[in-house]
């Protein structure tokens, strides 16, 4: 067994032994079922040239109106911080605090980690160490591992380094259970493990101007300093809490969804779910079929579309084993699909390239104005969701829960899901819904969950009530030049950075996927691989240059955060709804996700040719 930390004899760099092991075997799942039923596989017939009218607006308008304001979060701190728990590891490894220096520091072990370090390794970056929060790799798919977790953008594009690794994933859409090992997969092929100390947080990291380094202290009591950090901790990483009044008198068992306690057998329990967004769809169908009774606490409902899972089939393994690249050219295919629709749709034929487009173009006899152009968008966004609605009362027979799970939103502003199952789970006699809109659930006891003035007694409760979006800025205490923090910049300027990757001030600290970072594609896998290919022309450039830092300059910062805030305002009309994508309809537009599609690789592609943007200083030696 190799020490925690060792040198190694040829290069004298530290390698980590940190990988915590697996908690429990009872930690295990499935995703999608195959579903043959074709009644549950089909979206029902759009209705011919229905239009998003000034009746149906205002039903929207006023679906989301009443529930101005009832969003009301908490952090896990005090009593809920046992929320935050790693249950899903044996404890930390013990190891010395370290105080030394690296190239390259990381934060985050997930998806962006992972494809990181094969890219930075292969272009001949070594020295580069990761701290992740977590005994494992996987990021999010390390802490959500609830019943039924699978991803929704099709496996074959979704999953990174297949034609390095020769994986072919088992399912179209394949569980949480089989991409994690497929996370542990990339880890263990590209040496990963040894550069990754894992039960280690971030906690400040700090410029230093006089000797051009970040200081990265961390919670276990390691001071190291890198030229380099790379954010790469993830969009929806710190889970949150509906603030509810009475919760913390509940006896009963509890936990997160990102944080799923095998270790309460629920089978035949009396189980209750607060929340209805994409974590709770996928988990309630599989809750249903071991609990003795489950409550859904619903305050919005989700747009639940067909998801048609299947197996990889016996012929693409064939095709794809003898096919060098095969996975980076459907993901190239992928990532030209401009259409969310269309994206979750995943045409085979066109991925697979057998045929040349993913829809039917329509021909116009001449050029839309903005304004038609909305409007089309809207009224084909209202048909699907006619569809959707209509797809409810196909499944579902209770006419009162029906009329509760049609949404009323314009398509994708809230984030769609997809299932085959979770309607027919309400025909099930043990499965209630309890509509809770507008405001959502207000009371909970020692037994259960109290509404309006009808006690739920309940034996475990669940809390599916998602995470913080976009919350790079409040990681890490990031202090940078004139010894202000990040969040400092933001709030006093607003959300800024160029490309989402750099933010003035801050120099020599890149953000994978973090706000403005965009890249406009459906497949965040593909904007992972955008940010990767360019942080590895950066280091390159600066090589090249014999630069040690990097910055950017203002102007093309301002530029580039107004361009974002422009594009949010003009698409604004395809997300009027409240969720968390635009802050609970609190943020400030262009702060969050980016909604300029391509344009972010227009601004990438001058940037790298003219080098304007940026302010390269000194020699790293
Ligand atoms: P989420 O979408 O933020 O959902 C939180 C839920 O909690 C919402 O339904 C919200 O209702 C509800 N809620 C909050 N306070 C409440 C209250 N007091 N009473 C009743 N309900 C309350 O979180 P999530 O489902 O964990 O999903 C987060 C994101 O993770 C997804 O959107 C997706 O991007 C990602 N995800 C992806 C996959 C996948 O790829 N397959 C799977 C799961 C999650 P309101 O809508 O009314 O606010």
């Amino acid at each position: 067994m190799n020490a925690a930390v060792r040198i190694d004899p040829e290069t004298g760099l530290r390698l980590f032994n940190t990988r915590a092991a697996k908690a429990s075997e009872k930690i295990a799942g499935k995703g999608y079922s195959v579903v043959t039923d074709q009644k549950l596989t089909e979206l029902p017939k759009p209705p011919a040239g229905a239009t998003f009218n000034a009746e149906e607006q205002a039903k929207y308008r006023a679906f989301k109106e009443v529930r101005r304001g009832a969003a009301d979060y908490m952090a896990m701190e005090g009593d809920f911080r046992k929320y935050l728990d790693d249950v899903y590891s044996e404890p930390p490894i013990p190891r010395e605090a370290l105080d030394d220096e690296c190239e390259i520091l990381v934060v985050g072990a997930g998806f962006g980690g992972l494809l990181l370090w094969q890219k930075l390794n292969e272009a001949g970056f070594t020295d580069v160490r990761f701290c992740e929060k977590g005994g494992d790799v996987g990021g999010t798919w390390y802490w959500n591992r609830y019943p039924g977790i699978a991803c929704d953008v099709e496996s074959y594009s979704y999953l990174p380094l297949l034609d390095e690794t020769g994986y072919i994933p088992s399912m179209k859409f394949a569980s949480g259970f089989e991409i994690l090992e497929h996370c542990q997969r990339m880890a263990q092929k590209f040496g990963f493990y040894d550069h990754c100390l894992f039960h280690t947080t971030v906690e400040a990291t700090t410029w230093d101007e006089a000797s051009g380094r970040w200081i990265v202290e961390t919670d276990r009591g390691d001071k190291m300093r890198a030229r380099f950090v790379i954010l790469a901790n993830g969009i929806l990483t710190t889970p949150k809490l509906a603030r509810i009044a009475g919760m913390e008198k509940f006896k009963g068992e509890s936990f997160h969804t990102s944080r799923w306690n095998y270790d309460i057998d629920l089978s035949g329990k009396r189980v209750g779910i607060i929340g209805t967004g994409a974590t709770a769809v996928q988990a309630i169908p599989e809750l249903a079929k071991v609990v003795g009774e489950l409550y859904v606490f619903q305050r919005t409902p989700s747009s639940i579309e067909v998801r048609a899972q299947r197996e990889t089939t016996t012929e693409e393994r064939e095709i794809w084993s003898k096919e060098p690249g095969w996975a980076a050219a459907r993901r190239g295919r992928f990532a030209r699909i401009s259409e969310v629709r269309a994206a979750v749709l995943a045409n085979d034929d066109y991925l697979s390239g057998k045929s040349p487009d993913f829809k039917e173009r329509k021909i116009y006899d001449r050029k839309l104005t903005p304004e038609e152009f909305m409007q089309k968008q809207l009224d084909s966004s209202f048909r699907l969701m006619e569809q959707v609605r209509a797809r409810v009362d196909a499944i579902v027979k209770n006419p009162k829960t029906a009329a509760a799970l049609k949404p009323y939103y314009p398509y994708g502003c809230k984030r769609p899901t997809f299932h085959d199952e979770y309607l027919p789970t309400f025909n099930l006699p043990h499965v209630h819904l309890v509509d809770v809109a507008p405001r959502g659930v207000s009371e909970i006891n020692e037994r259960g969950v109290v509404h309006e003035g009808v006690e739920y007694p309940l034996d475990v409760l669940i809390y599916a009530t998602g995470f913080q979006w976009m919350g790079t800025s409040s990681f890490n205490l990031i202090r940078g030049r004139s010894g202000r923090t990040l969040t400092e910049k933001w709030e006093t300027e607003g959300t800024r950075t160029f490309l989402g990757l750099h933010t003035r001030g801050f120099p020599n600290l890149f953000i994978v996927t973090g706000p403005q970072g965009g890249g406009g594609s459906f497949n965040f896998t593909d904007v992972i691989y955008a940010h990767a290919d360019y942080l590895i022309w950066m280091m390159q450039t600066m090589r090249e240059r014999g630069a040690a830092v990097v910055d950017v300059r203002k102007e093309p910062e301002d530029k580039y955060a107004e361009h974002c805030r422009d594009a949010d305002i003009a698409t604004a009309p395809l997300r009027d709804c409240i969720s968390y994508y635009n802050g609970e309809g609190k943020a400030t537009p262009g702060s969050l996700a980016y909604y300029g599609g391509r344009a972010w690789d227009r601004f990438r592609m001058e940037a790298q040719s003219s080098l304007e943007p940026y302010v390269f200083e000194g020699d790293p030696n």
